[in-house]
């Protein structure tokens, strides 16, 4: 859908602003607006994923869309919950995701989990590979590429 491409475009945005990589952006759309966004942060001890720091303060999102630019993980090294259960805990029911993890740890699982709960999982990415490639950034490829 045409707006897909519009809010992942500002989802990229987003993600830029990121000071790691991958760089990660995620927005939340409600009536059509973005609602809120964030992108993957280091507070120093820990680093924050784009779409956790939206779930944590945001609770019921059943009637919203999540926009991400990379696919949600499904495990955390530092054993917090994952992205992947926060979404599915927060209702949302409609889940637009710009690229599939590389690593293989995650790589399809968080979608496949998204959808073994209910929730609408779509890939969009036309026109924007390059945009969410760069993202990513060149160490994050050649280690999981
Ligand atoms: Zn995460």
């Amino acid at each position: 859908m045409k707006e897909d491409n519009f809010f992942m475009k500002k989802a990229i945005a987003e993600a830029r602003k990121s000071r790691l990589f991958p760089k990660v952006g995620a927005l939340v759309v409600k009536n059509e607006k973005i609602f809120c966004r964030s992108h993957r942060e280091n507070f120093g001890i820990k680093s924050v994923h784009a779409e956790e720091m939206i779930l944590l303060f945001n609770r019921n999102l059943s009637d919203t869309s999540l926009y991400m630019t990379l696919e949600p993980c499904i495990y955390r090294n530092d054993g917090e919950k994952s992205c992947t259960d926060l979404i599915i805990d927060s209702g949302i029911k409609k889940v637009i995701i710009g690229f599939k993890d590389l690593n293989l740890k995650n790589s399809g699982k968080g979608i496949t989990k998204l959808k073994e709960a209910g929730v609408s999982v779509s890939i969009v990415s036309n026109g924007m590979e390059k945009e969410l490639l760069e993202l990513l950034g060149a160490g994050y490829i050649q280690k999981h590429g």
